[in-house]
């Protein structure tokens, strides 16, 4: 692929999405086709230097002006996160948006080629996403959208389908989780997946926390780096796992005290 091969800090990138669908995969967290990722990639690629006429060009329903001329690295739709780890352009599109914000050249496929696929069905998403932060200008390039099953299973016992509940749990089963996430996790109620309603309460949800917690479904998280938005959800299962543990084992976890969580927010407020 000619625009990775020129550029090491892209193919430096790719490598870490790929490992990170790796991660996803032996997770659990990415059966058949679940999950998606998307990069916004505009600060590593030149984008006046691409010819885009050769490359296939898809209208999008919705514009997205704020990101217009952007570059984003995106899984494919029907991908599996397994087969990424291995190909991941095979499995991902480098794409480009035109001038207008209306539509996107795929940059990784000629219009000649065989193997044409589109991105994530959640690409709209993801680009709400990532308009988002591009209007509050902040530096997060990364979405990502996966199956975390612990976490899910605790949206299914209704008592933690409250964020307050919710995040007093997670944070309480073990302190790195208020160091490391001392913003904690966002909740929606349960949504029809694809619809534009999740779309709208998850960007409602990410401007005040970095994960959002779907119910019944999974989570949908931005960060700076594609390892980092690995991590966050890592941090965050592991709480959920020590709980489930907990209670497979016949007790009810302790959980930190309200004293100890505030001791180790002032820790997180000085990370
Ligand atoms: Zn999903």
């Amino acid at each position: 692929m000619r625009i990775t091969d020129q550029n090491p800090l892209l193919k430096k990138l790719i490598e870490n999405v790929a490992e990170v669908a790796g991660y996803l995969w032996e997770r659990g967290w990415a059966e058949r086709n679940a999950g998606n990722i998307s990069v916004n990639i505009s600060a590593l690629i030149s984008g006046e230097t691409i010819g885009i006429n050769s490359h296939p060009f898809v209208e999008m329903t919705t514009p997205y002006p704020e990101l217009a001329s952007m570059l984003f690295l995106v899984t494919g739709t029907g991908k599996r996160m397994r087969d990424l780890a291995r190909k991941p352009l095979d499995n991902a599109l480098l794409i480009q948006l035109n001038k207008k914000g209306s539509g996107y050249y795929v940059l990784s496929r000629e219009k000649s080629s065989d193997d044409i696929f589109m991105p994530t069905s959640e690409f709209p998403t993801h680009l709400g996403i990532h308009q988002m932060v591009k209007r509050r200008g902040s530096k997060e390039t990364v979405v990502l959208h996966t199956h975390a099953t612990e976490l899910v299973a605790l949206t299914q016992i209704q008592e933690y389908c409250n964020q307050e509940k919710l995040n007093k749990l997670l944070w309480g089963m073990h302190p790195e989780t208020m160091v490391f996430l001392p913003q904690g996790i966002g909740f929606v109620p349960y949504v029809t997946p694809g619809t534009d309603d999740i779309a709208t309460e998850s960007l409602k949800v990410l401007k005040k926390h970095p994960i959002v917690l779907w119910e019944k479904h999974g989570v949908f998280c931005i960060g700076d780096s594609i390892i980092d938005t690995f991590d966050n959800i890592d941090i965050m299962t592991k709480s959920a796992k020590i709980f489930f543990l907990t209670r497979s084992a016949g007790y009810s976890p302790e959980g930190l005290s309200d004293k100890e969580l505030e001791t180790l927010k002032v820790i997180a407020s000085n990370f």
